[in-house]
C-alpha cells in the first residue's frame, strides 16, 4: 500500500477517535458509531477492564482499583499536576534534542539563534501560570467574607436563592458552590480542575484563562518553528533536486509529495510526531479556551450552564403544560360553538409542534452586564477590589 494511503487512513482514524472522545455525547451523534466509540473511550473501556480484573484476580483487586480511583478522582492529589509537568518537560526535552541543532537554519535566521533561551522562557512562563492557577486561592468563602460575597453577588432568585451550605454551615452566596473534593465553598465556582488540583473560581479564573491561552500559543509556536526546521532541512539537503534529477521523479507537487513525506518520516520522525502531538493539543486547548472565553463574555460559569439547562428545561415543560391546558379548554369551548375550518395540510406539516406558539423561554442572566463589564470582572475579581473590603465595615 502506498505511503500516502497509510497516512490518510492514520489521519482519519486519529480524527475519528479525537472527535468521538470530545464530541461523541452531542445530540447530533445520537445512535451513531461515534456515540458508541465515545461511550467506550469514556466509560466502557474502564468498565470492561474492571470486569476483567474481577474475573482474573477477584474482588480484592477490584476494591484496590476502586480505592485508587477514589484517591485520584475524589480527593485532592497531585497526580495530574505531576503528569502535566512531565508532559511539558518531556516535550521540551525532545524538541530541544531533536531540533535545536538545526537553528539557525535556512528559514530560521540569526534571530532564532537565541530560541533555546526564548523557548525556555516561554515554557517557564507556562509553568508559572500553571503554578499560579494551582496554588492561588480560588475565592474560598469563609465566615469572615461571606457577607461581602453576598453583596458582590446578589441572588437572582432564578437559579440562586438564599441557602446555607450544609457542610460549611455558612450562607451560600449566589454563584458559589461547595467543592466536595476540596471541601470548601468557592465563590463564582466554575469547576474543580484535576490538572491544577484546585477549584477554578472567582479569584483564579483569570490565571486559568492565561494558562490556556499561553499554552495554545506555545503549541502553535512549536508547530510553526518545527515546520520551518523541516522545510529548512529540505532546502539545505536539496531533497527536491536529488529526487527530480537523480531519481527522475516528475517535478510536480502531486508526484513529489509522497516521496518527500516518506523521506521526512524516515529521517525526521521525531519532529513529525512532535508536530502531530502539538497539533492535537492545540486543538484541545483552542476548543477549551474558546468555550471558556464565551463563558467569560456572557458572565456564566461551567457550573451555571448546567443550572441554566435544568431551569430552561423546567420552564419549557411548564409552558407546554400551560399550552396544552389552554388547547384543551379551547377545544371544549369550540365543541359548543361553531366548528373551526381544519388547517391546511401544508400548515400542519410545517408547524413543528402543536405547542410551538406556547411562548419562548428566555434566559435572564442578571450577572451578564455587557462584554466589557463581564471580562473586567474576570480580570479584576470583586474580592480583590477595595470596595469589597469596605462592604464589611458597612455591615459590621
Ligand atoms: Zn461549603
Ligand atoms: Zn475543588
Amino acid at each position: 500500500m502506498d505511503v500516502q494511503w497509510l497516512l490518510i487512513i492514520h489521519g482519519l482514524l486519529t480524527l475519528l477517535v479525537v472527535v468521538s472522545f470530545l464530541c461523541g455525547q452531542w445530540p447530533i451523534f445520537e445512535g451513531t458509531p461515534i456515540q458508541r466509540i465515545h461511550y467506550f473511550l469514556t466509560f466502557g473501556a474502564y468498565d470492561y477492564f474492571l470486569r476483567f480484573v474481577g474475573f482474573v484476580f477477584g474482588e480484592k483487586a477490584i476494591n484496590a482499583i476502586l480505592s485508587v480511583e477514589y484517591f485520584c478522582c475524589d480527593r485532592p492529589n497531585p497526580v495530574l499536576q505531576i503528569i502535566y509537568l512531565a508532559i511539558i518537560g518531556i516535550t521540551y526535552y525532545f524538541i530541544a534534542k531533536s531540533s535545536f541543532s538545526y537553528i539557525p537554519g535556512y528559514y530560521l535566521s540569526g534571530f532564532h539563534r537565541s530560541s533555546r533561551y526564548t523557548s525556555l522562557l516561554g515554557v517557564g512562563i507556562g509553568v508559572f501560570f500553571f503554578l499560579l492557577t494551582s496554588f492561588a486561592d480560588p475565592g474560598t468563602v469563609k465566615a469572615e467574607n461571606v457577607s461581602q460575597y453576598q453583596s458582590a453577588y446578589p441572588y437572582d432568585n432564578i437559579i440562586y436563592t438564599e441557602k446555607e451550605c450544609s457542610t460549611c454551615k455558612i450562607p451560600k452566596p449566589a454563584r458559589s458552590k461547595h467543592c466536595s473534593i476540596c471541601n470548601r465553598c468557592v465563590a463564582r465556582f466554575d469547576h474543580h480542575c484535576g490538572w491544577m488540583n484546585n477549584c477554578i473560581g472567582e479569584r483564579n479564573t483569570r490565571y486559568f484563562m492565561a494558562f490556556l491561552l499561553w499554552h495554545l500559543f506555545l503549541c502553535l509556536y512549536g508547530i510553526v518553528a518545527l515546520g520551518f526546521v523541516l522545510a529548512g532541512r529540505l532546502k539545505e539537503l536539496r531533497v527536491v533536486y536529488i529526487l527530480t534529477v537523480y531519481y527522475g521523479i516528475e517535478n510536480s507537487f502531486r508526484k513529489l509529495a509522497p516521496h518527500v513525506v516518506q523521506w521526512l518520516l524516515g529521517s525526521y520522525n521525531t519532529q513529525i510526531l512532535l508536530m502531530v502531538f502539538l497539533a492535537v493539543v492545540s486543538l484541545l486547548l483552542a476548543s477549551f479556551f474558546g468555550y471558556h472565553a464565551n463563558l467569560c463574555r456572557t458572565n456564566t460559569t461551567t457550573n451555571e450552564t448546567v443550572k441554566w439547562q435544568d431551569h430552561m428545561n423546567w420552564l419549557r415543560k411548564v409552558n407546554e403544560a400551560r399550552a396544552s391546558a389552554a388547547a384543551l379548554k379551547a377545544s371544549i369551548n369550540g365543541m359548543s360553538s361553531k366548528r373551526k375550518p381544519p388547517d391546511s395540510k401544508w400548515k400542519t406539516f410545517f408547524r413543528r409542534s402543536p405547542l410551538e406558539d406556547s411562548g419562548a423561554v428566555v434566559k435572564n442572566n442578571i450577572y451578564d452586564k455587557g462584554i466589557l463589564h463581564n471580562v473586567w470582572e474576570v480580570i479584576s475579581p470583586p474580592s480583590t477590589r477595595r470596595s469589597f473590603l469596605r462592604t464589611k465595615s458597612k455591615s459590621s
